[in-house]
Formats: structure tokens, C-alpha cells, sequence
């Protein structure tokens, strides 16, 4: 909570402090309130859960009447608890599965998102907790579309203690796939990580190539969680982002990256509210340890202070 918390804080407590001191006004009329919308959407918490936050707020605090700063505080923490949500499954499953051959399977999860977005450091950071985990891990470099990828997705599996698959460059990306699944399961591993290319050139584009990797994924086994990397400084065009993979592949979990780049961490809550899958991960700069499981409560005692 204390490295969330100073990571959030460098940019991120606009929101909650900010929240908190329109709220501790002694007469919140209709101006206040209005800030406190105008804070919330600038946090990018987006209009929807914005209404709600808002109305629910309202009622609260003329229940409550006088308010204490220890009151407002924890009705401020449970109402955007209730927007996030805290009884979602947030794990990353790492569960492997048996072929009808009755070989076992390696867990096999698919990094997708929009390129720039932090899907190759995501799939390094991820492998070096899974690894400490005591995890095997493979990772496949099916980002054959930007040529530094596999480098790159390579130099953190150096780093981890991971065997990277990789083909040509510019390569297909399904046979990159299908060639790091064949080698986990030859292996015995664990866990297989597949990056890929995030063009979001056109949706069929997309579609062709991401279809077409999962599909030939399946082949060999389940894949078990299909993550969204999302920028959390793009705001609210990350979910516009965000749909368009929804209505491409089934995703189970996000990623939301850069997120101690950005005063709007209300981004997880638009997230969380407007697409209905959890946020599992979130990335908080550039290093190796710099990612952490979404925890709904660490993170809001963060932005409230
Ligand atoms: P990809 O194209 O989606 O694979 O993106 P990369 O993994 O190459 O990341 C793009 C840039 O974002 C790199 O400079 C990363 O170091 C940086 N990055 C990734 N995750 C984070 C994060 O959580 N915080 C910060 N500040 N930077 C990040």
C-alpha cells in the first residue's frame, strides 16, 4: 500500500483529495456538486459512473447531515468501492489444463492491446512474478509486427528466467503463437505468455489476426485468460480501445498500465463500470516491479489518502 500509494501520489491525489475538500464544504449547494462532477469526469471517471457517484453522494451526505472529516472520508471510500466493485474474482488464472490425450496442458494467456500501450513490458513484468511464484514460464514474441518486440520481450526473459519463442520478422503471429504453446507443453511449463501486435488498423484487420491466433492457440489447449493492456493516460479513448478487442476476442481480465503517469486514475472506474471486466493488473512505471494486482481497497485508500 505505502509504494501504491507514493507511485499514485506523485501525480494522482487530484481526485481523492480533491473530493474530499468539496465534500468537507460546510454548504454544498448546487455549485459545489457541480465541482465535484467537474473533478470526478477530469479524473476520467467518465459520465455514467460519474451520475451515479454523484447521486449516490448526494443522498448520503443529507442522511448524514454534519459532516466529520472521518465520516466523509469513509463514505467517500465506500461509494467508490461500490462503483469499483470489491467482490470480483481479480486473480490471473494460471490453472493449466489436460488434453484428451490426457498430457498436461501449460496455462496459456494472451497479451492483447493497442501498441504503446505497455503490452511487451506487462508481459516481461507478469513473467517475473509468475516466475517468482515458482511458475515455469514460456513466452511467445507474436508482436512479429513491431520489429523491436521480440528483442525486447527476449531481453526480459533473459532477465526472468524464461525461454523466449520467437520467428522472422514480420513473421505471422499465429504460427509465433502456435510455436510457443507447442514448446511450453514439450517443455512441461507452466504458463505460456503470449504478446501480440496490437494494429488497430481496422476491426476485421484486428479480428483476422487476433482470431486467427487464438484459434490456433485452441488448438493445442484452452487459453486461459486473454488480458486488455490499456494506457491509463489515454483516458477515455483506452475504452474506446477497449471495446473494439471486446467485440474481437473474449477478453477475462485488464491491464491498466502508466497509471503513476496520470492524475486520472479515475480511469478504473470507467473501466470497470462500462466494459464489466476486472481490472486484474495495473502498472505503475517502468521496472520490473513495477506491476501489482488490482487491489480495490489499497487503491482507493491510495487516492484518498
Ligand atoms: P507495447 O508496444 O504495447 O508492447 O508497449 P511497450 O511495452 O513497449 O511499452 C511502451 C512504453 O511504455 C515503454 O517505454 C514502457 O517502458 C512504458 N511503460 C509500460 N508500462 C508502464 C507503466 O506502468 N508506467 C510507465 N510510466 N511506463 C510504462
Amino acid at each position: 500500500l505505502i509504494r501504491l500509494r507514493t507511485r499514485l501520489a506523485r501525480s494522482q491525489n487530484a481526485l481523492g483529495q480533491g473530493l474530499l475538500t468539496l465534500l468537507s464544504r460546510d454548504r454544498l449547494d448546487e455549485d459545489t456538486w457541480e465541482e465535484i462532477e467537474d473533478t470526478l469526469l477530469t479524473a476520467d471517471v467518465g459520465v455514467g459512473p460519474t451520475t451515479e457517484l454523484v447521486e449516490r453522494l448526494r443522498e448520503r451526505v443529507r442522511v448524514l447531515g454534519t459532516r466529520t472529516p472521518d465520516e466523509l472520508r469513509a463514505l467517500l471510500r465506500e461509494e467508490l468501492l461500490a462503483i469499483i466493485g470489491t467482490d470480483t474474482d481479480r486473480s490471473v488464472r494460471t490453472e493449466g489444463g489436460v488434453s484428451a490425450e490426457g498430457e498436461e496442458l501449460p496455462a496459456v494467456v494472451l497479451v492483447v492491446g493497442v501498441n504503446g500501450t505497455g503490452k511487451t513490458t506487462t508481459t516481461g513484468k507478469l513473467a517475473r512474478v509468475l516466475v517468482a511464484d515458482g511458475n515455469s514460464v514460456v513466452l511467445g514474441a507474436a508482436d512479429t509486427f513491431r520489429a523491436a518486440a521480440a528483442d525486447q520481450l527476449q531481453t526480459w526473459g533473459e532477465r526472468v528466467g524464461a525461454r523466449t519463442v520467437r520467428g522472422p520478422e514480420a513473421g505471422d503471429p499465429a504460427s509465433v503463437a502456435f510455436d510457443a504453446v507447442r514448446e511450453g507443453i514439450a517443455e512441461g511449463a507452466d504458463v505460456v505468455l503470449i504478446d501480440t501486435a496490437g494494429r488497430l488498423h481496422t476491426k476485421t484487420g484486428l479480428m483476422d489476426e487476433l482470431g486467427k491466433v487464438k484459434r490456433v492457440v485452441e488448438k493445442q489447449g484452452p487459453v486461459g485468460e486473454v488480458l486488455l493492456v490499456l494506457d491509463a493516460t489515454t483516458g477515455q479513448n483506452g475504452l474506446i480501445q477497449a471495446r473494439v478487442f471486446a467485440e474481437v476476442v473474449n477478453v477475462t481480465g485488464i491491464v491498466l498500465t502508466k497509471l503513476d503517469g496520470t492524475a486520472r486514475g479515475g480511469i478504473v472506474m470507467a473501466v470497470q463500470r462500462e466494459l464489466g471486466v476486472p481490472v486484474k493488473l495495473i502498472g505503475l512505471g517502468e521496472g520490473p516491479d513495477d506491476l501489482a494486482p488490482f487491489e480495490p481497497e489499497a487503491f482507493v485508500d491510495a487516492l484518498i489518502g
